[in-house]
């Protein structure tokens, strides 16, 4: 047998080095090992066909065979969309369209034989189905097919050919000619004892499903096996680590931190801002590396505990750094940290990638010569040519949009690594956060600082604009500042960036009074920083923006947050958008827009966004109503681990479950010796070469 792992998917018959290259880039696939553990999002049961008036709002996806009695286009501008009225005699359900109406039109005839897949849901008491999958055929192919499987594409992979349905070929290709088992990735001891079935056969089922029921086995043997080696992993490696790599020592607190306190602080720290600072304080002073993640929501205060976190670094003779995701953010902070601490003798100084030349120079010597105390930036921090005098202490801000391995290079600028200490804003359920983080120490600041009006947040559909327009005037009227946001997404950035250069001229037009800003990832970095100024300066009271306002910035007097589209956005994403506004003392609002029509899960997260400011409750709620093949959903992820199957709320209880199985492992073979799990041994090496997450981790 040929190994699956080091076999290019170039040679697959139909795929060739251009769509190889274009897998490779989207979605990290490259070899045959990679292509077969790319598994379907869904499956649609292809082993009935449904009559229209048996359907309903509730169902998966379904197919119906019939024909369209006609089209009509309705709405104006960017509702405009395209209606197909489609029969079986049984009944009338409608095929929407909001995008290609041309090409929708040029393709399908009224009164032909259409099979129709799709999954239905309500509008105006109607079910429809919106964009479904269209194939003229006489007959459907019934249960020969069993369940059809699903990948996720990208736009450039369906330029590319590379659709689910090309996929789908090329897995045909790879499992119809895999003649040899796979070389068995659990022992044989472990597959008995909790009946799994063997990895070929899982593999094979998992994309060709005959059934429901083989279905679930199969997807239940992948997810046991890959919480499996997580767990397995931070059990055996996680306490090396914590052997390997010994931690400065901080015991002093001493004149930096004093001063603060005392002189500087405008406010007394929160109960959770103290008990966050002692957890910190106790672990820079045992001796073992701080590896700690804070969680706090959205205004709790973190950076507050950050800056006085880097205080105690700088009295025991070290340098600090904070990373930000953002050049936004890291700016914002930069100012933060600088007024904060006015009139004290300590060298703040930001280094992102604008800055250039000379002042880079500047500020890389200082770092050298230990003239500068505190670094703050971006990525910028820990490029190659970044180089500390003594650096004791990193903050990462808002670390699901850091990838791990950049944290593990980090650790590389000093002898032995900095302490780290973790910052997010999204909450992960924190039994979760141990079982997964493992050896990663969690601190949560559940107490927002007094004085807080929670911000109210209302629902509206988007035809209510005349009524949205008059609260902006009003609260503008009132001195106030107004975001308003447009997703952004990967999949359909031009059509985004459309939406959102509509909508700002449109406000330019409707506001002829005030002054309206814009902000978006494609921008410039030094034209972004421009506007983002005027914003701040309070010269512009409307900003425009996409979704790079997410995080951690602070403009006080905003006292209005607009989320247009807000359907497309996850619940921890609207959450974050939200924390923007309610940061001053006035009452702040954050306004929802959507379009009628809503699917269930939809209206499910705009309701719990409605109902409460509680971000853990958020958090529980997003984890629960996110499936695993949703890509907006995995995109915003707070997660480091790239879990490809399993879910880790959903699967849960399995996820300990299969905990207690690889503690029996380590517990009963502690120096890995016993030829009995040399397979577990073998299979932990190689995932840990090529999963930098977990080798960062641990
Ligand atoms: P986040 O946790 O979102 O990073 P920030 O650190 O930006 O929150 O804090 C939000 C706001 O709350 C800031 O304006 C900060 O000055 C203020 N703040 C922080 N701690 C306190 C406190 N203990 N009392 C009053 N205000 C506070
Ligand atoms: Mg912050």
């Amino acid at each position: 047998m040929f190994d699956l792992s080091t076999r290019d998917i170039k040679f697959i018959s139909g795929v060739g080095p251009q769509k190889a290259a274009v897998l490779a880039k989207e979605v990290g696939v490259r070899s045959l090992h990679d292509l077969i553990y790319y598994f379907p999002y869904k499956y649609v049961d292809r082993s009935r066909v449904y009559r229209v008036n048996e359907i309903d709002g509730n169902m998966p996806y379904i197919q119906l065979k019939g024909q369209i009695l006609g089209f009509e286009t309705v709405g104006e501008g960017r509702k405009r969309r395209l209606m197909a009225h489609f029969t079986d005699g049984t009944g009338v359900v409608d095929l929407v369209w909001f995008q290609g109406i041309k090409y929708i039109l040029a393709k399908y005839k009224t009164h032909e034989e259409y099979i129709v897949f799709g999954k239905p849901s309500v509008f105006n008491g109607r079910v429809n189905l919106a964009h479904p999958d269209i194939e003229k055929k006489d007959e459907p192919k019934l249960s020969a097919v069993g369940l059809q499987p699903y990948y996720n594409t990208t736009e450039r992979m369906k330029r590319g050919f590379l659709n689910s349905h090309a996929i789908e070929k090329m897995m045909t290709i790879v499992i119809g000619g895999m003649n040899d088992p796979l070389p068995e990735t659990l022992t044989p001891r472990i597959l008995a004892k909790h009946h799994l079935m063997p990895l070929t056969e899982a593999i094979r089922n998992v994309h060709f499903p005959p059934n429901p029921e083989v279905l679930r086995r199969a997807q239940y043997r992948l997810k046991f096996e890959e919480l499996f080696y997580v767990q397995l992993n931070i059990l055996r490696y996680a306490k090396d680590r914590q052997r390997k790599y010994r931690g400065y020592v901080f015991n002093k607190v001493g004149q930096r931190f004093n001063t603060f306190y005392e002189r500087n602080l405008p406010f007394q720290l929160t109960g959770a801002q103290k008990r966050v600072m002692k957890e910190i304080r106790g672990d820079m002073g045992s001796g073992r590396q701080m590896n700690r993640l804070l969680q706090g929501d959205v205004g709790s205060g973190k950076t507050l505990v950050a800056l006085m976190s880097m205080l105690l670094a700088l009295d025991n003779g070290y340098q600090a750094c904070m990373m930000a995701p953002t050049e936004i953010l890291a700016n914002q902070h930069y100012e933060t940290i600088k007024g904060l601490l006015a009139g004290m003798d300590i060298r703040v100084e930001l280094l992102t990638g604008s800055i250039k030349g000379k002042r880079r120079e500047s500020i890389l010597a200082g770092l050298l010569t230990g003239d500068i105390d505190i670094l703050i930036g971006t990525h910028a921090v820990i490029e190659d040519t970044v180089h500390f005098s003594a650096l004791g202490f990193a903050i990462i801000d808002e670390q699901h949009r850091f990838g791990v391995a950049q944290r593990a290079r980090l650790w590389s600028k000093n002898a032995q690594p900095p302490h780290v200490l973790v910052m997010t804003a999204t909450p992960i359920p924190r039994t979760l956060a141990m079982t997964l983080y493992g050896d990663l120490d969690v601190s949560v600041i559940d107490e927002l600082p007094p004085g807080r009006k929670p911000v109210t947040t209302i629902h509206q559909f988007d035809v209510q604009r005349e009524s949205l327009y008059r609260s902006m005037r009003q609260q503008i009227g009132e001195g106030r500042q107004v975001y308003i946001v447009y997703p952004l997404i990967k999949e359909s950035e031009k059509i985004d960036l459309k939406n959102l250069e509509e909508g700002y001229q449109h406000i330019v037009g409707e506001f002829p009074e005030y002054q309206v800003c814009k902000v978006h990832g494609k921008m410039k970095a030094a034209e972004k920083e421009e506007q983002m100024q005027r914003f701040v300066s309070g010269q512009a009271q409307i900003m425009v923006a996409t979704t790079v306002i997410e995080v951690g910035v602070n403009v006080p007097n905003a006292s209005v947050m607009i989320i247009q589209n807000a359907e497309r956005f996850g619940l921890s994403q609207l959450h974050q958008l939200r924390g923007r506004v309610g940061r001053g003392a006035d009452q702040s609002y954050c306004i929802l827009v959507t379009t009628y029509k809503l699917t269930e899960e939809t209206r499910r997260r705009i309701e719990i966004m409605v109902r409460t400011n509680d971000g853990f409750e958020i958090a529980e709620a997003d984890l629960k109503l996110r499936g695993p093949g949703d890509l907006e959903g995995t995109q915003q992820s707070g997660v480091a681990f790239d879990l490809k199957i399993a879910n880790i709320v959903r699967d849960g209880q399995l996820l300990q479950y299969v905990r207690r199985v690889a503690e029996e492992v380590v517990e009963s073979d502690p120096a890995s010796e016993l030829p009995e799990n040399d397979i577990l041994w073998k299979q932990l090496k190689a995932l840990r070469k090529t999963n930098v997450n977990w080798a960062a981790i641990s």
